[in-house]
């Protein structure tokens, strides 16, 4: 280990780190608390042994300052006469973790630097493990948000998303809009093609959708089977116009061929949006519902097209 040792009598520092490097560890020597705080700072020690009176500054000051320092924790033990209960207690409460009585005995001295490596072992291992934990805990999360087939956000954090969005949107008093999707006649492209070609497209589908929705804040989520919602905060209906229409056309324009269908040669969407100001009384559900009113009527009115919803 490499240990501080701050003590203002050079004697004591001498046999104590002779007694350190007989155990093989690294010593640095501090004269005085100013001195101790300085090189804790620069040389980053493993372990401190600190003299509680010294001139400059007292050991329960300085330990107190070594403590606001440090990130994390490293072992301080106190190298005094015998000291009353009270005085312990104080340099214990003060930061330090522990006492060693002068004149300094060298098997005390072994034992118990032997015990804050191990605590300073098991702390290394317990960081190592909760980083790991902390790391597994966020890729879960992240699958756990995640529609597997496509890569896209699934219907759970959307759900999160809209909640934390719509109250936003009430409290910000801006428009939430949000566009409903659903690729026209995908039943027939299945039956067609077969489930795994569905599947490509519905891929290719989402892929594209997420490219186009870039701004911050905004989300794309596979709402369910073939069906997709962009969530739009602070976006007016005439922007989301926009950003349906511009779904609509790069959907039509990956020319996934429909071989399966006589009236369209690609694969197309239509698409509902829902525009709501937030003086408006509604809740999320009433959002949801009138874009599906509005892409049915999409669908009603010829598909591959994008429908407003009235409120
Ligand atoms: P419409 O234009 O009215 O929406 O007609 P549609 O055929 O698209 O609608 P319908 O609801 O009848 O069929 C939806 C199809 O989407 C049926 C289902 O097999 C397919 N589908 C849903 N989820 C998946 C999926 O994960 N993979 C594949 N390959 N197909 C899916
Ligand atoms: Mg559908
Ligand atoms: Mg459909």
């Amino acid at each position: 280990m490499k240990i501080l040792v701050a003590d203002d009598s050079s004697v004591d520092r001498m046999i104590v780190r002779r007694y350190l490097l007989s155990m093989d560890h690294e010593v640095l020597l501090a004269e005085g608390g100013e001195q101790a705080i300085r090189l804790f700072k620069l040389q980053e020690p493993d372990l401190v042994l600190l003299d509680i009176r010294m001139p400059d500054m007292d050991g329960y000051e300085v330990v107190q300052q070594l403590r606001n320092i440090e990130q994390g924790w490293r072992p301080i033990l106190f190298l005094s006469n015998s000291v009353d209960s009270e005085s312990f207690a104080k340099g214990i409460y003060a930061g330090a973790d522990d006492f060693l009585h002068k004149p300094i005995d060298k098997v005390i001295l072994k034992a118990k630097l032997y015990a804050m490596e191990r605590i300073v072992a098991m702390r290394k291992q317990l960081l190592i493990v909760s980083r790991e934990l902390a790391k597994e805990t966020q890729k879960a999360t992240r699958i756990a948000n995640q529609d597997g087939l496509t890569g896209i956000a699934n219907r759970r954090f959307l759900d999160q998303v809209l909640d934390r969005e719509f109250r936003r949107h009430i409290r910000s008093l801006n428009t939430l809009s949000i566009i409903l999707i659903d690729i026209d006649f995908f039943k027939s492209f299945n039956d067609y093609f077969g489930h795994l070609a569905g599947d490509d497209a519905l891929r290719l589908c989402a892929q594209k959708m997420s490219e186009m929705v870039f701004r911050g804040g905004d989300l794309v989520a596979r709402f369910g089977g073939e069906e997709f919602c962009v969530v739009l905060p602070n976006t007016e209906s005439e922007g989301a116009i926009n950003m349906a229409e511009t779904l609509r056309k790069e959907i039509e324009a990956l020319h996934i061929a429909r071989d399966d269908l006589e009236e369209q040669q690609y694969l197309t969407i239509s698409l509902g949006v829902s525009s709501f100001k937030a003086e408006q009384k509604h809740t999320v559900e009433d959002i949801i519902h009138s874009a599906d009113e509005a892409l049915y009527q999409a669908k009603q009115t010829g598909r591959n097209k994008v429908c407003v919803a009235g409120n």
